[in-house]
Protein backbone atom coordinates (compact mmCIF):
# COMPACT_ATOMS: atom_id res chain seq x y z
CA UNK A 1 0.00 0.00 0.00
CA UNK A 2 1.17 3.37 -0.59
CA UNK A 3 0.54 6.66 1.24
CA UNK A 4 1.02 10.40 -0.16
CA UNK A 5 1.98 13.33 0.65
CA UNK A 6 2.12 16.94 -0.84
CA UNK A 7 4.07 19.58 0.77
CA UNK A 8 3.05 22.91 -0.19
CA UNK A 9 5.17 25.69 -0.14
CA UNK A 10 5.56 29.37 -1.82
CA UNK A 11 8.13 28.83 -4.05
CA UNK A 12 8.14 24.96 -4.96
CA UNK A 13 5.45 21.43 -3.94
CA UNK A 14 6.77 18.41 -3.14
CA UNK A 15 4.87 15.66 -4.15
CA UNK A 16 6.09 11.36 -2.89
CA UNK A 17 5.00 8.64 -1.80
CA UNK A 18 6.30 5.89 1.07
CA UNK A 19 4.83 2.73 2.35
CA UNK A 20 5.05 0.65 5.31
CA UNK A 21 8.68 -0.37 4.69
CA UNK A 22 10.00 2.95 3.50
CA UNK A 23 8.75 6.28 4.10
CA UNK A 24 9.92 7.99 1.34
CA UNK A 25 10.43 5.92 -1.92
CA UNK A 26 9.96 8.66 -4.44
CA UNK A 27 9.81 12.63 -4.26
CA UNK A 28 9.67 15.40 -7.10
CA UNK A 29 9.70 18.81 -7.07
CA UNK A 30 7.29 21.34 -8.78
CA UNK A 31 8.04 25.25 -8.98
CA UNK A 32 4.71 26.86 -7.45
CA UNK A 33 3.32 29.22 -10.18
CA UNK A 34 -0.57 29.84 -10.46
CA UNK A 35 -2.84 27.20 -9.06
CA UNK A 36 -4.64 26.00 -11.86
CA UNK A 37 -0.57 25.46 -13.71
CA UNK A 38 1.02 23.54 -10.19
CA UNK A 39 -2.28 21.84 -8.92
CA UNK A 40 -2.98 19.91 -12.11
CA UNK A 41 0.79 18.93 -12.50
CA UNK A 42 0.71 17.79 -9.14
CA UNK A 43 -2.53 15.71 -9.83
CA UNK A 44 -0.87 14.18 -12.77
CA UNK A 45 1.88 12.57 -10.01
CA UNK A 46 -0.70 11.14 -8.29
CA UNK A 47 -2.73 9.60 -11.38
CA UNK A 48 0.99 8.41 -12.55
CA UNK A 49 1.37 7.29 -8.61
CA UNK A 50 -2.23 5.55 -7.42
CA UNK A 51 -1.71 6.40 -3.60
CA UNK A 52 -4.15 4.71 -0.64
CA UNK A 53 -4.14 8.55 1.24
CA UNK A 54 -2.80 11.50 0.95
CA UNK A 55 -1.74 14.12 3.44
CA UNK A 56 -1.33 18.04 2.28
CA UNK A 57 0.67 20.19 4.18
CA UNK A 58 0.28 23.95 3.02
CA UNK A 59 1.40 27.56 3.26
CA UNK A 60 -0.61 29.36 4.09
CA UNK A 61 -3.32 31.10 6.22
CA UNK A 62 -5.50 28.28 5.50
CA UNK A 63 -9.00 27.05 6.59
CA UNK A 64 -8.78 23.91 8.74
CA UNK A 65 -12.44 24.11 10.15
CA UNK A 66 -13.75 21.09 8.69
CA UNK A 67 -17.37 22.70 8.87
CA UNK A 68 -16.12 25.62 7.22
CA UNK A 69 -17.40 26.16 3.14
CA UNK A 70 -13.88 27.25 3.00
CA UNK A 71 -12.40 23.98 4.27
CA UNK A 72 -9.58 22.85 2.46
CA UNK A 73 -8.64 26.28 1.34
CA UNK A 74 -5.66 28.79 1.15
CA UNK A 75 -7.39 31.83 2.80
CA UNK A 76 -5.57 35.22 3.34
CA UNK A 77 -1.83 34.60 2.03
CA UNK A 78 0.04 37.68 0.49
CA UNK A 79 1.31 35.42 -1.98
CA UNK A 80 -0.07 36.40 -5.92
CA UNK A 81 -2.96 34.52 -7.24
CA UNK A 82 -2.98 32.04 -4.49
CA UNK A 83 -5.72 34.08 -2.20
CA UNK A 84 -9.01 31.61 -1.51
CA UNK A 85 -7.62 28.76 -3.26
CA UNK A 86 -9.39 25.66 -3.36
CA UNK A 87 -6.31 23.05 -2.69
CA UNK A 88 -8.03 20.21 -1.42
CA UNK A 89 -11.14 19.44 -3.89
CA UNK A 90 -8.99 18.81 -6.48
CA UNK A 91 -7.98 15.85 -5.03
CA UNK A 92 -11.57 14.18 -3.46
CA UNK A 93 -12.18 11.96 -6.88
CA UNK A 94 -9.10 10.53 -6.14
CA UNK A 95 -11.90 9.20 -3.69
CA UNK A 96 -8.71 8.21 -1.04
CA UNK A 97 -8.88 9.32 2.53
CA UNK A 98 -7.15 12.82 2.85
CA UNK A 99 -5.28 15.01 5.36
CA UNK A 100 -5.22 19.07 4.99
CA UNK A 101 -2.42 20.69 7.61
CA UNK A 102 0.03 23.46 7.75
CA UNK A 103 2.55 23.11 6.46
CA UNK A 104 4.72 23.66 9.80
CA UNK A 105 2.64 21.20 11.77
CA UNK A 106 2.48 18.43 9.17
CA UNK A 107 6.79 18.62 9.38
CA UNK A 108 5.93 18.97 12.91
CA UNK A 109 3.82 15.62 12.72
CA UNK A 110 6.64 13.74 10.85
CA UNK A 111 9.35 14.93 13.49
CA UNK A 112 7.34 13.38 16.04
CA UNK A 113 6.18 10.44 14.32
CA UNK A 114 9.89 9.61 12.84
CA UNK A 115 12.60 12.07 13.64
CA UNK A 116 13.38 14.29 16.39
CA UNK A 117 10.94 14.01 18.63
CA UNK A 118 10.26 10.30 18.76
CA UNK A 119 7.85 9.14 21.49
CA UNK A 120 6.92 12.41 22.57
CA UNK A 121 3.55 13.93 23.33
CA UNK A 122 4.53 17.56 23.20
CA UNK A 123 6.66 19.04 21.22
CA UNK A 124 7.03 22.07 19.01
CA UNK A 125 8.94 22.44 15.61
CA UNK A 126 9.50 25.68 14.03
CA UNK A 127 11.05 26.71 10.66
CA UNK A 128 13.39 29.93 10.55
CA UNK A 129 13.45 30.48 6.54
CA UNK A 130 11.65 32.51 3.53
CA UNK A 131 8.68 32.57 6.75
CA UNK A 132 8.95 31.78 10.05
CA UNK A 133 5.79 28.95 11.37
CA UNK A 134 5.67 26.98 14.03
CA UNK A 135 3.87 23.80 14.16
CA UNK A 136 2.28 22.64 17.65
CA UNK A 137 1.62 19.52 18.65
CA UNK A 138 0.21 19.33 22.04
CA UNK A 139 -1.41 16.00 24.05
CA UNK A 140 -0.60 13.98 21.58
CA UNK A 141 -2.18 15.78 18.68
CA UNK A 142 -1.94 18.85 16.60
CA UNK A 143 -2.70 21.98 17.67
CA UNK A 144 -5.54 23.58 15.88
CA UNK A 145 -8.08 25.95 17.54
CA UNK A 146 -9.45 29.52 16.19
CA UNK A 147 -7.32 28.73 13.01
CA UNK A 148 -3.84 27.63 13.28
CA UNK A 149 -0.81 28.83 15.52
CA UNK A 150 0.67 31.74 13.72
CA UNK A 151 3.41 31.65 16.11
CA UNK A 152 5.84 33.35 13.26
CA UNK A 153 3.55 36.40 14.02
CA UNK A 154 3.92 36.71 17.62
CA UNK A 155 5.09 39.90 18.58
CA UNK A 156 8.63 40.39 20.29
CA UNK A 157 11.36 43.34 21.73
CA UNK A 158 12.88 44.69 18.63
CA UNK A 159 16.69 45.13 19.44
CA UNK A 160 18.39 48.98 20.49
CA UNK A 161 20.27 48.84 17.10
CA UNK A 162 17.89 48.02 15.28
CA UNK A 163 14.77 50.18 15.77
CA UNK A 164 15.21 51.91 12.48
CA UNK A 165 14.64 48.73 10.47
CA UNK A 166 11.01 47.70 8.98
CA UNK A 167 10.67 44.55 7.96
CA UNK A 168 9.10 42.41 5.65
CA UNK A 169 5.84 41.84 7.01
CA UNK A 170 2.87 43.78 5.75
CA UNK A 171 0.58 43.71 9.47
CA UNK A 172 4.02 43.87 12.07
CA UNK A 173 6.04 46.01 13.01
CA UNK A 174 7.81 43.86 15.11
CA UNK A 175 6.88 40.33 14.31
CA UNK A 176 9.34 37.44 14.76
CA UNK A 177 8.71 36.88 10.85
CA UNK A 178 9.55 40.78 9.83
CA UNK A 179 12.76 40.43 12.00
CA UNK A 180 14.47 37.40 11.95
CA UNK A 181 13.04 35.34 8.78
CA UNK A 182 15.38 35.21 5.54
CA UNK A 183 14.01 37.58 3.95
CA UNK A 184 14.23 40.22 6.61
CA UNK A 185 17.98 39.37 6.97
CA UNK A 186 18.16 39.81 3.66
CA UNK A 187 16.86 43.38 3.49
CA UNK A 188 18.47 44.55 6.67
CA UNK A 189 21.73 43.39 5.05
CA UNK A 190 21.39 43.55 1.51
CA UNK A 191 22.80 39.86 1.44
CA UNK A 192 20.91 36.72 1.37
CA UNK A 193 21.91 34.81 4.88
CA UNK A 194 23.95 32.59 3.34
CA UNK A 195 26.78 35.14 2.27
CA UNK A 196 27.01 36.49 5.72
CA UNK A 197 28.30 33.52 7.65
CA UNK A 198 31.34 35.54 8.56
CA UNK A 199 29.45 38.11 10.04
CA UNK A 200 29.22 37.50 14.12
CA UNK A 201 26.97 40.48 14.54
CA UNK A 202 24.27 38.72 11.93
CA UNK A 203 23.97 36.04 13.92
CA UNK A 204 23.95 37.87 17.19
CA UNK A 205 21.13 39.72 16.18
CA UNK A 206 19.59 36.79 14.57
CA UNK A 207 19.77 34.55 18.08
CA UNK A 208 18.57 37.88 19.92
CA UNK A 209 15.04 37.65 18.31
CA UNK A 210 15.05 34.06 18.29
CA UNK A 211 16.02 33.22 21.87
CA UNK A 212 12.87 35.13 22.26
CA UNK A 213 10.37 33.22 21.11
CA UNK A 214 12.18 29.97 22.05
CA UNK A 215 11.31 31.95 25.70
CA UNK A 216 7.79 32.74 24.50
CA UNK A 217 7.25 29.28 23.10
CA UNK A 218 7.96 27.60 26.56
CA UNK A 219 6.25 29.38 28.37
CA UNK A 220 3.06 28.67 26.37
CA UNK A 221 3.22 25.73 25.03
CA UNK A 222 5.78 23.96 27.68
CA UNK A 223 6.80 21.72 24.90
CA UNK A 224 9.62 18.81 25.80
CA UNK A 225 11.76 19.47 22.81
CA UNK A 226 11.97 22.24 20.69
CA UNK A 227 12.81 21.42 16.96
CA UNK A 228 14.56 24.15 14.78
CA UNK A 229 14.76 23.86 10.33
CA UNK A 230 14.74 25.68 7.51
CA UNK A 231 16.99 27.56 5.41
CA UNK A 232 18.50 29.94 8.24
CA UNK A 233 19.11 27.60 10.58
CA UNK A 234 21.70 25.94 8.61
CA UNK A 235 24.31 28.49 10.16
CA UNK A 236 25.67 25.79 12.65
CA UNK A 237 26.41 28.38 15.13
CA UNK A 238 23.40 30.30 15.05
CA UNK A 239 21.63 26.83 16.98
CA UNK A 240 24.62 27.08 20.09
CA UNK A 241 23.88 31.07 20.22
CA UNK A 242 20.09 30.47 20.36
CA UNK A 243 20.07 27.94 23.24
CA UNK A 244 22.46 30.37 24.83
CA UNK A 245 20.51 32.90 25.01
CA UNK A 246 16.77 31.13 25.64
CA UNK A 247 18.97 30.19 28.81
CA UNK A 248 19.98 33.33 29.76
CA UNK A 249 16.82 34.79 28.92
CA UNK A 250 14.89 32.26 30.98
CA UNK A 251 16.95 33.44 33.71
CA UNK A 252 16.42 30.10 35.87
CA UNK A 253 12.80 30.51 35.93
CA UNK A 254 11.54 27.15 34.88
CA UNK A 255 13.65 24.61 36.77
CA UNK A 256 13.73 21.73 34.50
CA UNK A 257 16.74 19.83 33.81
CA UNK A 258 15.94 19.70 30.01
CA UNK A 259 16.68 23.51 30.22
CA UNK A 260 19.07 23.71 32.56
CA UNK A 261 21.41 21.22 31.86
CA UNK A 262 20.72 19.29 28.74
CA UNK A 263 19.82 22.38 26.82
CA UNK A 264 21.80 20.76 23.62
CA UNK A 265 19.24 17.99 23.41
CA UNK A 266 16.33 20.36 24.21
CA UNK A 267 16.39 22.89 21.45
CA UNK A 268 17.67 20.60 18.58
CA UNK A 269 17.77 20.64 14.18
CA UNK A 270 15.33 18.04 12.47
CA UNK A 271 16.40 14.40 11.81
CA UNK A 272 14.60 13.75 8.88
CA UNK A 273 16.36 16.97 7.64
CA UNK A 274 14.87 18.84 4.63
CA UNK A 275 12.21 15.75 4.24
CA UNK A 276 10.41 16.87 7.35
CA UNK A 277 7.95 18.41 5.44
CA UNK A 278 7.06 15.77 3.17
CA UNK A 279 7.30 12.68 5.03
CA UNK A 280 5.00 14.89 7.55
CA UNK A 281 2.80 15.50 4.37
CA UNK A 282 2.74 11.36 3.96
CA UNK A 283 1.69 11.00 7.45
CA UNK A 284 -1.59 13.75 7.76
CA UNK A 285 -3.23 11.76 5.00
CA UNK A 286 -2.41 8.30 6.64
CA UNK A 287 -3.48 9.53 10.27
CA UNK A 288 -7.42 9.51 8.63
CA UNK A 289 -7.36 6.13 6.63
ZN1 LIG B 1 3.85 39.65 11.10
Amino acid sequence: MLYGGIELGGTKIICGYGDDECLLIDKTSIPTTRPEETLSKVKAYFLKNRVSSLGVASFGPIDLNQRSETYGYIITTPKPFWENTDVLSCFRDLDIPLGFDTDVNGACLGEVKYGAGRGLSNVIYGTIGTGIGFGVYLNDQLLHGLSHPETGHMLIQKHETDKEFHGPCPYHDNCLETLASGPSIEKRYGRKAQDLYENEKVWELESYYLAQAMVNCIAMYSPQKIILGGGVMHYQKLLELTRMKTKEYLNGYIKKEEILNHIDDYIVLPELQDDAGIIGAIELGKINM
